[in-house]
């Protein structure tokens, strides 16, 4: 039982409510999308195969209880639930990053999932699983990455499609800063009365220069 690794990496979470909390990433290989405005292009084919042992040894160096599973688009390969699985039985808080075109179901719902719902400026939109939102457990979050107006209203709409009672807390809205001033989506949100989160990528502030490894 083996999955295609790009990176193990030991960094501060910047994109979800556990942003600015220390946490080990593990990055696996391969994406079906091809976001217009991705930063990791670099995990669509590089990686080593690790069986899920090797793996879970890998972060226990790190002694730390946050991990989170990302890509790529970790759900395109098949034991990755089941690495979920092992770290959970090991007691650690697993986050799972997944860019929602793909079913959430086959994950143990002790995970956490951060969803993203692509926005039109991804180019990807068309590729959004929406009957996701029916599958989120209110630990789950759900994000959109806004680029522009459009974005915004399109982030919008869905919103009025997540269940009654998710708490909106979980929803970020996370602009694309080289693209559009956090202000400027704080104005919208501001205006229009949205009660979710504005959520700015925080690694991108810390280390504006680095590009793996965060
Ligand atoms: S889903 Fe993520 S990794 Fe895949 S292309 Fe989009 S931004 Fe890049």
């Amino acid at each position: 039982m083996s999955l295609l690794v790009n990176e193990i990496f030991y960094s501060i979470q910047g994109e979800s409510i556990y942003s600015g909390i220390p946490c080990v990433f593990v990055r696996l290989t391969g994406c079906n999308l091809r976001c217009s405005y991705c930063d990791t292009a670099y995990a669509y084919y590089e990686g080593v195969e690790l069986k899920i042992e090797e793996i879970l040894s890998g972060v226990d160096n790190y002694n730390c209880p946050l991990i989170e599973i990302t890509g790529g688009e970790p759900l395109l390969q098949d034991e990755t639930p089941l690495l979920i699985n092992r770290l959970l039985e090991k007691k650690y808080e697993v986050l799972l990053e997944t860019n929602g075109s793909i079913n959430i179901n086959s994950v143990d719902s002790r995970c956490i999932k951060i969803v993203d719902i692509k926005c039109p400026s991804s180019g990807e939109n068309d590729k959004n699983d929406l009957e996701n939102l029916k599958r989120l457990n209110q630990k789950d979050q759900i994000k959109f990455v806004i680029e522009r107006r459009e974005d915004y209203d399109f982030a919008k709409e869905i919103i009025k499609l997540i269940s009654p009672g998710f708490p909106m807390k979980n929803v970020l809205f996370s602009p694309v800063i080289e693209q559009i001033h956090s202000s400027q989506l704080a104005e919208w949100l501001l205006e229009d009365r949205l009660r979710v989160r504005l959520q700015i990528q925080l690694h991108k502030i810390i280390w504006p220069d680095k590009e793996k490894g965060v």
